[in-house]
């Protein structure tokens, strides 16, 4: 059976030595938080996730949920009262607002007990990880009153919430959504139509599920100008904030799927639910974007989350499992054979996974902490640049990271040879669960789309060349240092071929879309490979600087794996470079019947 060890000190390495979040003392979520207190309670997470989470992980995988003839839905065995002590832990209440019961932390914070949870177990942390979702675009587009009547036992994880976008018809075409909503004369909305594929639709965890439903009120425009958002409680509440009625809201039918088997995935039919408007009429989308922000990063998070499970159970595999001999001379003389570590090939994959994974974790935090500034900094300059850094990393994040988490799932199972294929070891539920990670909150294709065609050239390019000129600003800045030579060279080359890649999109995107379609891929790969390579960049200073001279297993691991980015992940940028300027040439060539 897979285990799992929360990465602690690659959580104290950032904060400490990379991140410096104590300077932002000033700031309330780290004034309450200080870095002791911040590391006690990721320990307490990390046991739960270990020794709580981490168990229920394949017994999840093996049983899935069950739904029965009424609508009912039962989580696998363990799920619920592992669900139970989460909730009594306070976990749930980590990052939200204190003004609802939440503890306030920042989302530097909140994110590490999300990785945590993901690793130990994705499907379980979707039951959560949903909740905060309908939970930020309550907070953010709902009224006083709907605030205060779902917040506070969202927040504890007492009642969790759902995100309804798809149709049997409409998957990335929001405006295709046929749901309606038809207003009464009390001021709420009836709801009709049929929502699929929704994660953590219906189960036996909570008292109560507070769906967010899009849905085009009777009338309303065609297409995405005329979705509205809804909450639609599966009980209604009642003004002293018991439950009510059963509202219409029932699961038809839970999805056989390739994995996240613990996550109850439903087909949900709306039949004439109480539904109440949240936000503004004819404006559900930019609502829905709020909770889909959130979830998009929480679904990057998700693919290094795969990959590190996936890594730390493969590399425990590979000192043990004993084949063949070293190419330079036994390692193990008094054994029958050498353990599979001393191969080179094997080395690769677990080197590859682990250079992405500690990059991908302070890609995720770096991001995360500017969108702490664009929550608490009272700086406007500070602010903006926070906001355009959000926008502008939040599809390389999902995308990136969630391709090449999927990617590394799959070389560590490569690891176990043929036991990788079969059940009992578990590394085939890590590429399983990984998958999905790649298509929901958006396919991939679209963060590619969306990155060039709205966040690249939003305020006339200022977050990109802002990125740039930090980049810039850091190789200036250790250009005369030695140790950091190598670094500072290969992040040079990476934000040139990047910078590139950016001018030939801004002059060729624009005369013909479909060149802008057909590079994306490619550049959001050149895009998440150059910010990897900014990441070691900083890691890699941080530790020379830690480690002052003096040899430290953990700060020589950091450089070795840092120089191992550079010299043997990082030239992948001259292919996405040289593939992406080809335009849409060969891929547009054939028409559709030839296919
Ligand atoms: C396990 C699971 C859980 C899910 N959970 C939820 C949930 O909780 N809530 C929810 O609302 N939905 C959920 N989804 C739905 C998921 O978000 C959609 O499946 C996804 O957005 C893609 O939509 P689609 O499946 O209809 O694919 P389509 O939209 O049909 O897309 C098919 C392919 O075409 C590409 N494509 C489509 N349009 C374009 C375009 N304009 N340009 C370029 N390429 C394009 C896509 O990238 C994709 O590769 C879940 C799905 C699964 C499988």
């Amino acid at each position: 059976m897979p285990t799992y060890k929360a990465p602690l000190r690659e959580f104290q390495f950032l904060y400490r030595d990379v991140l410096h979040i104590e300077q932002h003392g000033n700031l309330p979520a780290f004034a309450e938080a200080p870095l002791d207190l911040i590391e006690q309670i990721l320990e307490e997470g990390g046991k739960f996730c270990e020794n709580v989470l981490a168990p229920l992980n394949i017994v999840g995988d093996h049983e899935g949920c069950k739904r029965h003839p009424d609508g009912s839905v039962t989580t696998p065995t363990g799920f619920k009262d592992a669900y139970k002590q989460l909730v009594e832990g306070g976990w749930p209440a980590l990052g939200s607002d204190p003004a609802f019961g939440g503890q306030g932390l920042p989302h530097v914070v909140s994110l590490a007990w999300n990785e945590m949870v993901s690793s130990a177990n994705m499907a379980f942390g979707m039951y959560p990880g949903l909740s905060h979702g309908a939970y930020e675009a309550i907070h953010h587009h709902g009224s006083d009153e709907q605030r205060a009547t779902y917040l506070p036992k969202m927040v504890t994880g007492e009642w969790t919430g759902t995100m309804n976008l798809t149709e049997p018809h409409c998957g990335t075409d929001l405006g295709l959504l046929r749901t309606k909503a038809v207003p009464q004369a009390d001021g709420s909305y009836r709801i009709t139509g049929q929502k699929i594929f929704i994660s953590a639709g219906e189960h036996d965890l909570a008292e109560n599920i507070i769906h967010l439903v899009i849905a085009r009120i009777e009338g309303a425009p065609a297409g995405t100008k005329g979705i509205s958002l809804f909450v639609v409680p599966k009980f209604l509440v009642n003004a002293d904030g018991s439950l009510g009625k059963r509202n219409g809201v029932v699961c038809g039918k839970i999805e056989e799927k390739m994995g996240i088997h613990g996550n109850a995935t439903c087909v949900l039919n709306y039949d004439d639910a109480v539904g109440f408007l949240c936000g503004q009429e004819n404006k559900g989308l930019n609502a829905m974007f709020t909770m889909m922000n959130v979830a998009r990063l929480g679904v990057g998070m998700q693919g290094l989350a795969q990959s590190e499970a996936a890594y730390q159970n493969a590399a425990i595999y590979a000192k043990d499992r004993l084949q063949g001999r070293s190419l330079t001379g036994a390692k193990n003389p008094d054994g029958p054979a050498d353990p599979i570590i001393v191969h080179p090939d094997v080395r690769r994959m677990l080197m590859d996974a682990r250079a992405f994974n500690e990059g991908a974790r302070c890609f995720t935090f770096w991001t995360a902490l500017h969108g702490d500034m664009l929550t608490y900094s009272q700086d406007e300059k500070t602010k903006e640049k926070a906001g355009d850094y959000m926008a502008l990393m939040t599809p390389v994040l999902k995308g990136y990271l969630t391709d090449k988490g999927y990617a590394n799932a799959t070389n560590c199972q490569q690891i176990y040879g043929g036991h990788g294929y079969i059940e009992e070891w578990g590394m085939s539920q890590f590429v399983r669960d990984a998958r999905i990670a790649q298509i929901y909150e958006g396919a991939n294709g679209i963060q590619a789309l969306d990155l060039v065609g709205r966040k690249l050239a939003a305020n006339g390019g200022r977050a990109v060349f802002t990125f740039f000129n930090e980049i810039d600003a850091f190789i200036g800045d250790n250009a005369d240092d030695p140790k950091m030579k190598p670094f500072v060279e290969a992040l040079g080359g990476a934000k040139a071929q990047l910078q590139d890649g950016t001018m030939w999109m801004m002059q060729n995107g624009m005369s013909n879309f479909d060149n802008a379609g057909a590079a994306s891929h490619d550049y959001l790969h050149l895009f998440g490979l150059t910010a990897l390579a900014y990441m070691w960049a900083l890691m890699a200073k941080a530790a020379f600087m830690a480690k002052a001279g003096k040899a430290d297993l953990f700060y020589d691991a950091k450089i070795a794996v840092g120089r191992h980015y550079i010299e043997r992940v990082l030239p992948d940028t001259g292919a996405h470079l040289a593939k992406l300027k080809t335009g849409a040439g060969t891929l547009m060539a054939l028409p559709a019947e030839a296919f």
